[in-house]
C-alpha cells in the first residue's frame, strides 16, 4: 500500500465492547482527543501557529490546539512554577498551564553533526532561557518557550536540516537508533538507511498522523536502544542463510500496563524495513482501540491478539507476502551504554560521556561542538541513556577531549551512580508530576558519590537508578535495578511529603523483566540518599561472582 493511500474501507463489523477499530467500522469517535484529530488533522495547526497564534500570543491559543494538536509539533505547555505535587490531581489543566511550552526536537536516532548541536544550543540560548535536556529517547528537550518565537526557533532549526514535526501527539515519534551505528565493532548491521527511509517517507505523511495513540519505533543493528519497550522494534540478527538483517518486535511499552515486546519471528532485510514498519503501523492505525486512552497503545492490541495472528494480519492485509522466519537477536552479558572512550571500526575512537540524568544548557551544547571539532569529530549522537558520545575522534585526540568534556560537566569515566542515574522532567515543567526529579538526581549523584565511595571500585556492572515524576513511566522505572515511581507519601511524622514507591530488579537484555515493585515499600524524597545506599551495600555484601544487580 502506498503511504498516501487512505486506511482500507471494511465491511462494519460488531467489535467487542466497541473499541473504536476502524477496521471494524467504528468511525465515529468515543472519546475527545478522537474528536479533536477527526475534525482537523493536527498538522495543520503549524500554519495557525506561524499565521495566529505567534502573532495573538498566549491567550489567542484555541484549547483544543493548545492542549491537544500542539504535540505535534514538540509543543507541550508546561507546569505553572509553584503548584506542588499534591495538587496535580485536583486541578483543571488550564490552572496548571503556563504560558510557555516545553518544545522537543526530533533527533532520530539522536544523530546530529556538529553544526547541528550548535544550531541546537543557540536556539536555547536565544529563546528558551538556555535550557536544554537530553532525553532518554535521544531528543533535546527546551523549557520557557513562548509561542511567539516559534516561527524563528523554526526558521533556525529547518535551516540547519532538523524539525519538530511529530516530535509528541498521537503520531510516529521519534526513532531510537544505535548512537555508534555504522561504527560499532560489534554491530550486526547499520540501521541508519532504514531510519532515514521511514522519515523520508513517512514523518509528516497525514496518512499516519491520526494513530490511536503515541507509537515509538526503534532500529538499531545493536540491542542498544531498549527495542523490548517499544511499539515496534527491529534489532540486528544473523539470519544462518540470508546473512545481516533484523528481528521484528511488538508491543512493548512501559507507563500503566507495561508489557516487554513481542517477537514476530520474522526476519527483515535492511531495504524492506520501511515496508514492514508501514505494515505494522498501518495494523496499530486500523486495528487499535480508540475508545479509551489508557488502552489504546498497541501493546493492547498485541496482548489480545498474541504475535501469530498480529503478524497474519500484516502479512494479508497490508505487506500481501509472507516475511521469512528468523532466529532472535544475540543478548549482551551487560547493557551497553556507550559511556567511555571505544575504539570504532575504523580505527578512531568514539568517547561517550555523562551529564547527571540528561540536564545540559544550551551553552553546554555550543561548547561540546567546539571541542569535538577540535578534536577532529564532526559528529554527535544523544543516547537512550541520556547521556551524549563524540563520533570518530582519533586516537591522539581522545585525553583532550575528555579533559574537555569534564570542564563542560561531562564525564566519560564518571562513578557508577552518575552513569547509572536517569530522570523525567519531573514537577519543575511537567504538569502529570507529583514530585521533584532532576534535582533530586544530582542531589543523590552528589551524596552516594561521597556515601559509597569505599566501595565503588568493587562495582563491576552498572546499578542504574531511574527517578520518576509520577506513574507514567518516562524515564523507565520497571527497568531500572532500582525504579523510583514519584508519589506523595507520608513521612514518619505523619506529614504528606514527596517520596517514592521503589521497584527493584528491573532491567533489560540478558534479563529483560519488570521490576518488582515492593508493595507498601516506599521512601520519602529525603530518605533517597540512605536508601539506596543501604540497597546497594545489601547487594555488594551478598552479591555471587558477577552477579548483576537485576539477578
Ligand atoms: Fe511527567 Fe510523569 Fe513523565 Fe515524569 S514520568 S515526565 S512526571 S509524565
Amino acid at each position: 500500500m502506498s503511504p498516501t493511500t487512505p486506511p482500507p474501507a471494511r465491511p462494519a463489523a460488531r467489535a467487542r465492547k466497541g473499541e473504536g477499530q476502524w477496521a471494524l467500522g467504528y468511525r465515529e469517535p468515543l472519546n475527545p482527543n478522537e474528536r479533536s484529530k477527526k475534525d482537523d488533522n493536527p498538522l495543520n495547526v503549524r500554519a495557525r501557529i506561524e499565521n495566529i497564534y505567534a502573532h495573538g500570543g498566549f491567550d489567542s491559543i484555541d484549547p483544543g490546539d493548545l492542549r491537544g494538536r500542539f504535540r505535534w509539533y514538540g509543543l507541550y505547555t508546561q507546569r505553572k512554577p509553584g503548584i506542588d505535587g499534591g495538587r496535580t490531581a485536583t486541578l483543571e489543566p488550564e490552572e496548571l498551564d503556563d504560558e510557555f511550552f516545553m518544545l522537543r526536537v526530533r533527533t532520530d536516532g539522536g544523530a546530529v553533526t556538529t553544526e547541528q548541536l550548535t544550531v541546537l544550543g543557540e536556539v536555547s540560548q536565544t529563546y528558551a532561557r538556555d535550557t536544554a535536556d537530553i532525553t532518554d529517547r535521544q531528543n533535546i528537550q527546551y523549557h520557557w518557550i513562548r509561542v511567539e518565537d516559534m516561527p524563528a526557533v523554526w526558521a533556525k532549526l529547518e535551516g540547519a536540516g532538523m524539525t519538530t514535526m511529530e516530535a509528541c501527539g498521537d503520531s510516529p515519534r521519534v526513532i531510537l537508533g544505535s548512537p555508534v551505528a555504522g561504527i560499532a565493532v560489534d554491530e550486526v548491521i547499520d540501521g541508519t538507511p532504514a531510519i532515514d527511509e521511514i522519515k523520508r517517507r513517512y514523518i509528516g505523511n497525514p496518512s499516519f498522523s491520526n494513530l490511536p495513540r503515541k507509537f515509538k519505533t526503534a532500529v538499531s543493528g545493536l540491542p542498544d536502544v531498549a527495542h523490548e519497550i517499544h511499539d515496534v522494534a527491529f534489532v540486528g540478527v544473523n539470519h544462518p542463510e540470508h546473512g545481516p538483517g533484523f528481528d521484528v518486535w511488538v508491543g512493548g511499552g512501559l507507563s500503566t500496563n507495561p508489557m516487554i515486546g513481542q517477537r514476530l519471528g520474522a526476519w527483515v532485510p535492511l531495504d524492506e524495513v520501511a515496508d514492514v514498519w508501514e505494515a505494522v503501523i498501518s495494523v496499530f492505525r486500523d486495528y487499535g482501540y480508540r475508545r479509551l486512552r489508557h488502552r489504546a497503545r498497541i501493546k493492547f492490541l498485541v496482548k489480545d491478539w498474541g504475535p501469530a495472528k498480529f503478524r497474519e494480519v500484516m502479512e494479508t492485509e497490508y505487506l500481501k507476502r509472507a516475511m521469512l522466519d528468523g532466529p532472535a537477536p544475540e543478548v549482551p552479558a551487560v547493557p551497553y551504554d556507550h559511556v567511555g572512550a571505544h575504539r570504532q571500526r575504523d580505527g578512531k575512537f568514539y568517547v561517550g560521556a555523562a551529564p547527571i540524568a540528561g540536564r545540559v544548557s544550551g551553552s553546554t551544547l555550543v561548547e561540546v561542538a567546539k571541542a569535538a571539532e577540535r578534536a577532529g569529530s564532526n559528529r554527535v549522537r544523544f543516547t537512550p541513556q541520556q547521556k551524549l558520545v563524540v563520533l570518530d575522534v582519533p586516537e591522539s585526540e581522545v585525553p583532550a577531549l575528555q579533559a574537555d568534556l569534564v570542564k563542560l560537566g561531562l564525564h566519560s569515566k564518571p562513578s557508577p551512580w552518575r552513569r547509572g542515574v536517569m530522570a523525567c522532567t519531573g514537577i519543575e515543567f511537567c504538569k502529570l508530576a507529583i514530585v521533584e526529579t532532576k534535582g533530586r538526581a544530582v542531589d543523590l549523584v552528589d551524596k552516594l558519590e561521597t556515601r559509597l565511595k569505599d566501595i565503588t571500585d568493587g562495582i563491576t556492572a552498572p546499578i542504574t537508578v531511574h527517578i520518576n515524576g509520577c506513574p507514567n513511566s518516562c524515564a523507565r522505572i520497571q527497568t531500572a535495578d532500582i525504579g523510583l515511581k514519584g508519589q506523595i507519601v507520608t513521612d514518619d511524622a505523619g506529614n504528606q511529603v514527596e517520596g517514592f514507591q521503589v521497584h527493584l530488579g528491573g532491567g533489560l537484555g540478558l534479563d529483560a523483566g519488570f521490576g518488582r515493585k515492593l508493595r507498601g515499600h516506599k521512601v520519602t524524597a529525603d530518605e533517597l540518599p540512605e536508601y539506596v545506599e543501604r540497597v546497594v551495600r545489601h547487594y555488594v555484601a551478598q552479591r555471587a561472582a558477577d552477579e548483576r544487580f537485576a539477578q
